[in-house]
């Protein structure tokens, strides 16, 4: 995984500056008084909801209900609330639901960790899709507090761990009244991308749950693999404050998508969507679903102030900020499963 090594970790590791060769011109976007493509998207089809509507005030709903189901790495009662998820995704509209049950050693102090990643998919059969996915995890140790005091103690993770997840929910049933039966989308819900301690970088046990499906993928592809495009990956979404500028990893390995999903943002308004790359890759789980054959898009607001404390709470959320990535995500989905294949 040699090209791994250039992407610094969002969680203090190494900052390894990324060659100006990766802001090359596939990720640049047109200048803004280009004439933009159509804003509508033309389905093919009678969808049974013509003109779906993702609501950040349902998703900001979404993260209050999540977090009645504690999903911090180590906790005894995240058994039951991995369950939960699972029917969550059934309930959303997914008609095939898969848990994905593997072991994860943290490196420090080699605990081991019972862990589950969750897919939910949207018409399973179909032979192309889209992948969206996020962490459901929440950390364990809020180690960017500046009392050390608190850095064993847990995150309670509204926007990092339950923002994607709450947004991804709320998608489904948009997309499954609106897509054709012969596109899918898949949800993954990664366990432990939490599991590493900072400045152990690639060396520790981040993205544990993407990292497992990319080594089981790479022996026994599942199915519904083949006919995945696309992946969009979300973290942290939800700051009120939000800034998503271009991630440089994204913007190398899947420039077309990034092109894709920040013109859509620009069309529809949503200027928390960024124009700019920013400095450094991040190495989150989009990272590892390409490396399993999915090129794939990270989504971060990576300068969220309660970032690994126990500030992360829901009072830090907006519906506004849920909405702008909600809605620019369902709309870059029926633009791309309503396109010919690329
Ligand atoms: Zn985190």
């Amino acid at each position: 995984m040699a090209w791994a090594a250039e992407h610094a970790t969002k969680h203090g590791g190494r900052a390894i500056a990324l060659s100006l060769v990766l802001m090359g011109a596939g990720c640049r976007l047109p200048p803004p008084d280009e004439p933009e493509p159509s804003p509508r998207v033309t389905l093919p089809y009678a969808p049974r909801d013509p003109s779906p509507a993702f609501s950040g005030e349902a998703a900001l709903d979404r993260v209050r209900a999540l977090m009645l189901h504690p999903r911090t790495l180590g906790d005894a009662a995240r058994e039951r609330s991995i369950e939960a998820l699972a029917r969550m995704l059934a309930d959303a509209g997914a008609q095939q639901v898969e848990r994905q049950p593997f072991v994860a050693i943290e490196a420090s102090t080699g605990r081991s960790y019972a862990l589950v990643n969750l897919f939910g998919h949207l018409h399973p059969q179909a032979p192309r899709r889209v992948v969206l996915a996020t962490h459901f995890d929440t950390r364990p140790w809020a180690d960017q507090e500046p009392d050390p005091m608190l850095h064993e103690q847990p995150v309670p993770g509204a926007n990092d761990g339950t923002s994607g997840v709450a947004v991804l929910l709320e998608l489904l049933p948009l997309l499954a009244a609106a897509l054709p039966p012969d596109v899918g989308v898949t949800v993954i819900l990664f366990d432990g991308e939490e599991l590493g301690r900072p400045g152990e970088g690639e060396r520790g046990g981040y993205c544990a749950g993407s990292r497992h499906f990319a080594a089981e993928a790479a022996r026994q592809p599942p199915a519904w693999l083949r006919g995945a495009e696309a992946g969009i990956v979300l973290d942290m979404v939800g700051d009120r404050d939000l800034h998503l500028p271009i991630e440089p990893g994204s913007a190398k390995h899947a420039p077309a998508l990034v092109q894709r999903l920040w013109t859509v943002a620009r069309r529809r308004g949503h200027a928390q969507f960024q124009d700019h790359e920013r400095e450094l890759a991040i190495l989150d789980d989009h990272v590892l679903l390409t490396q399993a054959g999915v090129p794939s898009v990270l989504i971060i607001d990576h300068e969220y102030d309660a970032w690994h404390t126990r500030r992360d709470t829901i009072d830090r959320l907006s519906s506004e900020s849920l909405f702008a990535v909600g809605d620019t995500v369902l709309h870059t989905v029926l633009e791309l499963l309503t396109s010919p294949k690329p």
